[in-house]
């Protein structure tokens, strides 16, 4: 087997693809010169509107300020609870930290690594203002039982579809399932703008307009404010890019389900063998990350290092073991999937411009790996 180099992630013949598009919508904003909200990022609003299937849908500066303003406008601040996983993106957490209400997590459901519902009912209190599930990697968490919990105790549902936009759940795309629903367009995520950028999605008319306001620092009217908001704004050039790339993301995304497949084809012996364990793979799943787990996960980080194939950990500490949340009192031992799942996953090349031979590659390397460690157990 010859060396190869694989990155995590490339997006280069990507650009190359989009090119001549990319610096025609650039082009129109330099030449408007208004960089500013305007109609760049109104008409982005309504293409990703349609795209979703939802009513509105509000361009803001991050995924991260996503959610945060999404919490914003359910009105949640101190003394009040919202439940999440604890195993996610830190911003899923650190937005309701940064909202000064207290963080109650709940454990994941290890073969999807999302929220498992099986736990809202005990967490909730008469303080729970909102709940978070996470589409962790591309795949839709059980809304199912998420939204039944929301229903019961008319607790209102954040979605953090940061990892999944494209993905769906029973035929409803994941962020318009929920109250609001969040993405982001960092450059890696399956949508990624050339900078920072995140969406908040809702069909509730009210919701909309205080998301809105509240990205102009609150006020509806220029220089006079009904809340405190914050700059929460699109940037118009990023609105021009992702509108040039959204009509372009369900190819990209059956491409990243494509290589998952082809991965999982690879891997076959050794999850019968029980050496790997594949993420399941569903239909309208899309694939942010591909993460297999396994136990010498440090180890086969290793030695696919050495082969020249980069890969990464999400998330090597789960959340409620952070230093920075050490005030909530939780302890090694409280979310024991999640904690397995961060000592174990391991997160493989799947971008969609990855060729069949560098995932061929990939596995062959993973499963050198798997037979030696298997050997030197005899
Ligand atoms: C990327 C991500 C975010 C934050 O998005 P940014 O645009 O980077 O602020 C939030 N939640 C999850 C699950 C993410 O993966």
């Amino acid at each position: 087997m010859e060396k190869q180099t694989v990155p995590l992630l490339d997006l280069k013949a990507q650009y190359a693809s989009i090119k001549e598009d990319v610096n025609i919508a650039i082009t129109r904003v330099l030449e408007s010169q208004a960089f500013i909200l305007g109609e760049e990022v109104a008409d982005f609003e309504s293409s990703i509107s349609a795209y979703l299937g939802c009513k509105y849908a509000i361009g803001v500066s991050s995924g991260t300020d996503a959610l945060l303003l999404s919490l914003m406008a359910l009105g949640v601040g101190p003394g009040d609870e919202v439940i999440t996983t604890p195993f996610t993106f830190f911003a899923t957490a650190g937005s309701i930290a940064r909202t000064g209400a207290k963080i109650v997590f709940v454990d994941i459901e290890e073969d999807s690594f999302n929220l498992d519902p099986c736990y809202l009912r005990a967490a909730v209190t008469e303080r729970t203002k909102a709940i978070i599930p996470v589409h962790l990697y591309g795949r839709s968490a059980d809304m199912d039982g998420v939204m039944g919990v929301g229903r019961e105790f008319d607790i209102p549902v954040i979605e953090d579809a940061a990892q999944s936009i494209g993905a769906s759940f029973e035929g409803r795309k994941v962020g318009t399932i929920g109250n609001l629903g969040c993405f982001s367009f960092f450059p890696a995520k399956n949508l990624g703008g050339y900078g920072d950028g995140g969406l908040i999605a809702t069909n509730d008319e009210r919701l909309a307009e205080i998301c809105r306001r509240l990205r102009v620092h609150g006020g509806a009217k220029k220089y006079f404010h009904e809340s405190v908001g914050g700059n929460f704004r699109l940037d118009a050039l990023q609105a021009a890019i992702l509108g040039v790339k959204l009509p372009h993301l369900d190819r990209w995304n059956a491409a990243r389900r494509a290589n998952a497949k082809l991965y999982a084809a690879f891997f076959e012996p050794m999850v019968a063998e029980g050496t790997i364990t594949l993420p399941l793979l569903g239909e309208k799943d899309v694939f942010n990350q591909f993460c297999i787990r396994v136990g010498k996960r440090d180890e086969l980080q290793g030695h696919l290092k050495r082969a020249g194939i980069s890969t990464a950990i999400y998330y090597p500490l789960s959340l409620h073991q952070q230093e920075c949340f050490s005030e909530l009192d939780y302890k090694e031992g409280d979310f024991p999937a999640s904690e397995r799942c961060a000592k174990t996953s391991l997160a493989l090349p799947v971008y969609p411009d990855l060729s069949e031979e560098a995932i061929r590659y990939v596995a062959d390397v993973v499963t050198e790996f798997c037979q030696r460690a298997a050997d030197s157990m005899h």
